[in-house]
């Protein structure tokens, strides 16, 4: 285990009596303190590292977010706020010394708009639960991540996710209008509203991908899009990784964006296979799923061009959905990557980097050298038409040294996106996962740029501590900070 979390505050344990008996005050029914209903917040997505929260408190009402953010405002006590726990970064990982927030209770669809094309949600409702909402009027919410049949709309916001259909109608970001927000000191605002373009700095932007750091998220409106009139998807298998890589490229070079554009290797290709029987070719070396939608007419010419694109490149099988059911079933697989190569691995970390679509080829080569340099195997699951990569690194948290073996390859991966132009994280967030690397991306200056901005939203560093920033600076000091010749500000400060 290489990721220090921060220490507990043995004084705020002393109070922990307290600190129960004020939550109970402002949340009656929902506080949870005994060891078994603990257990069951101990880690999110991110299963290597576990903490038992101080206690868990789920409120129900802004208000009482509010409030209970105050309470430990002004007592100095932390509060890690948690959606669905899904986060695979730790961004929900609770600390011992710290409330949990659980949002699970904020979870009612507020108002659907059909002729605006929006809703307003509230944070816990699930991103499948918006779009069953409104189907039946043929209209969807378009971020689709494959957790999303659990995952929380306000983790969304919070990771800024995206899914399978991002590539054409963007990430979390560009779909959502507004949040109501409540900060660390109980003051409750709104940023964003119903309408594209709000005046004023753009502060919609910054709490959407804020990792739970900025403020609490009690209400989003999100853009609702019509159902497409047709939708398609082809199944193209190669005999290589870079053939298919390359097709990736090349469609897009043509000017073409696809719906989605996913790919998967033959590890993950056979594990989703024998999971959920979608039908894919186990005799190739990698599969790329494309789905096209539009006019019906639109979608054909889209097929024929990308036909002929993936035919130029060699691909070994070609198919295109003839049905509904058959283009749901080329996606089963794909969305149930994740689950299906836990069947065929003790333990995997799922690893999420972006980089220049066109360093695909190069970078999965080099991904096989870390491999063999590692002793791991590695399935790959990627967002191809995004650069964006989930590799998954098989091991077994039993064998003494797997772990800190699956990490380093982690991180020589991601060092590898930063190398060829690309960045830290996709679309799971920094956490703490990814909270060490940031330098490799990041200089002191940009970093401590990031945490003025942190500090303006919550000065006391009490929300989430221990995720995104490689070190804990005071604000006090943060403000004061000036880099000579790169040496580290402040090198007496207690760093993680
Ligand atoms: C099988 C699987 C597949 C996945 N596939 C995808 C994918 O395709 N695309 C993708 O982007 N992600 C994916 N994820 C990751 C994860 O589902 C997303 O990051 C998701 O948005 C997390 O939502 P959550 O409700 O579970 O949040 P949590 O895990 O509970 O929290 C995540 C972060 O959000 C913060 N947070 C939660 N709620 C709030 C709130 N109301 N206000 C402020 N901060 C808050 C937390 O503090 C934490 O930092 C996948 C995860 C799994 C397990």
């Amino acid at each position: 285990m290489s990721i220090t979390l921060p220490a507990i505050d043995p004084a705020i344990v002393a109070r922990r009596d307290c600190v129960i008996e004020a939550l109970r005050g402002i949340v009656a029914d929902g506080v949870l303190t005994d060891p078994v209903s603990l257990k069951a917040y101990e880690c999110d997505g991110f299963s290597a590292y576990r903490q038992l929260p101080l206690v868990v408190v789920l409120p129900e009402t802004t208000e009482q977010v509010a409030a209970v953010l105050k309470y430990c405002s002004a007592e100095g006590v932390k509060v890690v706020p948690r959606g669905a726990g899904t986060s695979l970064s730790g961004g929900a990982l609770p600390l011992g010394d710290a409330v949990l927030l659980g949002m699970a209770r904020f979870n009612r669809i507020l108002s659907v708009d059909y002729e605006a094309g929006i809703a307003v949600v509230q944070p816990g409702v699930t991103n499948l639960a918006v779009t069953r909402a409104v189907e039946g009027r043929d209209f969807y919410y378009a971020p689709d991540p494959s957790s999303q049949i659990a995952c929380s709309i306000g983790g969304n916001v919070a990771e800024n996710s995206g899914g399978v259909h991002c590539l054409k109608y963007g990430l979390t970001t560009n779909n959502v209008l507004g949040v109501e927000c409540v900060l660390m000191n109980g003051d409750v605002l709104r940023f964003g509203g119903e309408t594209l373009e709000p005046p004023g700095l753009d502060l919609l932007g910054v709490v959407v991908g804020s990792e739970g750091l900025l403020g609490v998220v009690t209400e989003v409106t999100v853009r609702l899009l019509r159902k497409p009139p047709a939708t398609k998807a082809m199944l193209i298998g190669f005999k290589s990784v870079e053939d298919a890589g390359q097709c990736v490229a090349d469609v897009i070079a043509a000017g073409i964006i696809p719906a989605g554009m996913e790919m998967m290797d033959a590890p993950a290709i056979r594990a989703a296979e024998e999971f959920v029987h979608a039908g894919y070719p186990l005799d190739v070396a990698a599969l790329l799923i494309v789905e096209v939608d539009g006019p019906l007419a639109e979608c054909d010419h889209l097929i024929e061009e990308i036909t002929a694109l993936a035919e130029r490149r060699g691909c070994a099988t070609l198919r295109v959905s003839r049905s509904e059911e058959e283009r749901l079933r080329f996606w089963a697989g794909r969305k149930a990557a994740f689950p299906a190569v836990g069947r065929i691995a003790a333990d995997y970390i799922c690893m999420d980097g972006t980089i220049p679509r066109r360093r695909l080829p190069e970078v999965l080569r080099r991904m096989a050298e870390l491999s063999l340099k590692h002793r791991l195997d590695v399935a790959n699951v990627f967002h191809a038409g995004d650069g964006n990569l989930h590799p998954l690194i098989l091991y077994d948290a039993a064998e003494s040294d797997q772990l800190a073996r699956a990490e380093e390859f982690g991180n020589d991966i991601l060092r590898v996106c930063v190398e060829v132009g690309g960045v830290l994280t996709g679309e799971h967030g920094v956490g703490i996962e990814k909270r060490d690397l940031m330098p490799v991306m990041f200089s002191e200056l940009d970093l401590a740029q990031q945490e003025r901005l942190k500090c303006a939203f919550d000065p006391g560093h009490l929300l989430n501590p221990g995720k995104v920033f490689p070190q804990l600076h005071r604000c006090a000091e943060l403000g004061r900070v000036h880099v000579h010749r790169g040496a580290l500000p402040h090198p007496d400060l207690p760093r993680l």
